[in-house]
């Protein structure tokens, strides 16, 4: 059997385009251009990308989009000081702290210091735990990609084993939560995998569909699967350049191998990445619309 590539990125330009079409309704309707702003602390150079994407991705669908971008050194009062600016301007409607930060400063303190009605990364504790109980919330971005992505390919996960490789507060965590909700695109029974688990290959061999966001290249091989199954691979790491200078990426499944025994597969790159800009989008539309009052 070889895997149907399932394509983050034609999945996205579908969703993307859905996207356009309701930002320029909600501007005419209501006269607000959902608004996001994206705050890099230091110049770690794939976080730079990453924030560089969001805004052009952000100006292609018609967001109102401003960068912040600040020094290494900068302080934790400063920043929080920024993000409090940021809640409190009303054509800025999703707030974006570019992760990592520099060690000095802690990231929950300034997670936390977001509005949660601005937190279009859906990192706030108080929609960490809308999620958990099933209320409406910004869903976190890569975890509501993967859910995308499997719906769109017609992946069914009512009554599925899921396997997930890693537990994550921004992945494992919250896509296993996600997957087992009551409702559609969850309803699954899942495994959570991470460092200690006794006998990975036992879990990942059962799976139907299985998601792994470990960090580690390459590292689920054809014969940890079995025949059949779906495979969402999360994992973006840099393993050298390319020729022309560019990142060369790897997913932590090893694809070559995985595609001859998999149903559907995504890649890397072309597969959650483009997804998880996409759904961060589709957030602070969901934030305008809140703050329009037309949620
Ligand atoms: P993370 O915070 O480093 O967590 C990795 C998780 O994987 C941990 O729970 C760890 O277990 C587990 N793990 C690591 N090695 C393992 C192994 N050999 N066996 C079993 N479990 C293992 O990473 P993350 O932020 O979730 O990111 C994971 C990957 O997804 C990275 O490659 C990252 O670049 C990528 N990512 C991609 C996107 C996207 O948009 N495509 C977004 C976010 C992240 P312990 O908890 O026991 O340490």
């Amino acid at each position: 059997m070889t895997a149907k590539i399932i394509s983050g990125t034609e999945t996205a330009k579908v969703i993307r385009e859905e996207l356009k079409v309701e930002v320029a309704e909600l501007t005419e309707k209501t006269g607000v251009v959902p608004g996001l702003v994206t705050i890099l602390v230091g110049e770690d150079p794939a976080s730079q990308s990453y924030v560089a994407a969001k805004n052009k991705t952000a100006h292609a669908l018609g967001i109102h989009s401003e960068q912040v971008t600040l020094d290494a050194e900068t302080s934790e009062e400063e920043l929080l000081s920024i993000v409090d600016k940021y809640n409190k301007d009303d054509k800025i409607h999703g707030i974006l702290v570019q992760l990592p930060l520099p060690k000095h400063i802690h990231d929950n303190k300034v997670l936390e210091a977001i509005d949660p009605n601005k937190d279009v990364d859906g990192f706030h504790p108080i929609n960490v735990g809308r999620m958990m109980l099933g209320e409406k919330c910004f869903l976190p971005c890569t975890p509501h990609g993967v859910l995308e992505l499997l719906a769109r390919s017609g992946t069914e996960t009512s009554g599925a084993e899921v396997v997930v490789v890693g537990r994550s507060n921004i992945v494992g965590k919250p896509v296993a939560n996600l997957m087992l909700q009551k409702r559609d695109g969850g309803n699954a029974t899942v495994t959570l995998c991470h460092t200690r688990t006794k006998d990975m290959d036992f879990h990942t061999k059962r799976a139907d569909i299985l998601i792994v966001a470990a960090g580690v290249p390459n590292m689920i091989k054809a014969d940890q699967v079995k025949e059949g199954v779906v495979v969402i691979d999360v994992g973006v790491n840099r393993i050298g350049m390319t020729e022309s200078g560019k990142a060369k990426l790897a997913g932590d499944v090893d694809f070559a191998s995985v595609k001859e025994k998999a149903a559907a597969i995504t890649p890397v790159p072309g597969g959650v990445g483009p997804m998880t800009i996409t759904m961060l989008m589709k957030n602070t539309l969901q934030a305008a619309r809140q703050y329009a009052g037309v949620a």
